[in-house]
């Protein structure tokens, strides 16, 4: 019966105390396990040039391997990866793999870069550009060859101090982009500082594409404002040949998304790059196979 009582008592404990929190403890003894192990590893999805399909790019997305456990997506681990500070070691690891993997990519087509997400937590770490420039070296990586991605909120996190590290990293000679753009809150004046090459256009917009309300005006809007700031407009979730249509016709020259490709492992992205492919319908258009 004491037991019994032992049990009930620590269910309402359990209750009382909330989940989460027992969840995220192990999670977090979960995540430095994974460190250990080396259990994260980076898909890649391609970056593609609208018009005909040629793959311009490679943006390095992780993924948690676990043996027998499938794999664990970045939006399940990633937001306490931050929290913790893990990002800021798991985040080193993802540069050295990007690095290492866009070096030997280049020997197969030398005009290919990746790009890596980045967190602010990272942004934030005392030195990261030299960090990055370390690491770049390492690799035998020409700084070209890397794209940093960056959302939009990040950016805009201390926005002075943010803007000062991006400006580091520009000076080394990455490329950076503004990731998930328009689901943050960035001030025009702020933007026009910041060193940045590419814009990112959330999911969010490019998903009305086509369709009944279609979002053409949005959507051409903030296309028009990055040409203004001087950044290359990108779309971020390119589904339907409609959606493709709908931003060749608005003047985006680059996206990326299921359309065209998932992210993969490694292996099939190095094939890619081999063989030379277009994607989506890039690959059908006449005259365009080999441009
Ligand atoms: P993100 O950088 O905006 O990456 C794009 C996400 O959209 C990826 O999800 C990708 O798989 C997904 N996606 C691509 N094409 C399509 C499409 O056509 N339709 C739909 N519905 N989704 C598409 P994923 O791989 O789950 O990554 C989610 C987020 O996790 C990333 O968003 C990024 O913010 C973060 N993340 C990924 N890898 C890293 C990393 O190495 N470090 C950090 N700090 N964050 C990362
Ligand atoms: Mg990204
Ligand atoms: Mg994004
Ligand atoms: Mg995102």
């Amino acid at each position: 019966e004491a037991k019994r009582e032992g049990k009930n008592r620590y269910r309402v404990f359990d209750f009382g105390m909330s989940r989460t929190a027992h969840d995220r403890l192990r999670l977090e003894n979960d995540l430095r396990r994974a460190l250990e192990r080396d259990e994260f590893r980076l898909h890649y999805q391609p970056v593609v040039r609208l018009g005909d399909g040629k793959v311009v790019g490679l943006e390095a997305l992780l993924r948690w391997e676990r043996p027998g456990r499938g794999i664990t997506p970045p939006d399940r681990f990633v937001p306490l990866a931050e929290e913790t500070g893990m990002i800021v070691e798991i985040g080193r690891r993802v540069l050295r793999m990007a690095c290492s993997r866009a070096a030997e990519w280049r020997r197969i087509c030398p005009s290919v870069a990746v790009s890596v997400n980045v967190s602010a937590r990272q942004l934030r770490t005392p030195d990261f550009a030299d960090e990055v420039e370390r690491i770049l070296h390492q690799a035998r990586l020409e700084p070209c060859g890397l794209v940093l991605e960056v959302t939009e909120s990040a950016a805009m996190d201390e926005p002075g101090e943010a803007a000062e590290v991006l400006r580091g990293l520009r000076e080394l000679g990455v490329g950076l982009a503004l990731d998930d753009f328009g689901t943050g809150y960035s001030s025009l004046s702020y933007l026009k500082r910041l060193p940045v090459s590419f814009l990112k256009i959330d999911r969010s917009f490019v998903e009305g594409l086509g369709g009944e309300a279609d979002s053409g005006v949005l959507v051409g809007g903030v296309i028009a404002l990055s040409r203004e700031l001087g950044f290359e407009p990108v779309a971020e979730g390119v589904e339907t040949p409609g959606q493709l249509e709908r931003l060749l016709e608005l003047g985006c020259e680059l996206g990326q998304g299921y359309y065209f490709a998932s992210p993969m492992p490694e292996r099939a992205a190095e094939e890619l790059l081999r063989s030379g492919a277009r994607l989506g319908a890039g690959a059908n258009l006449p005259g365009r196979r080999h441009g």
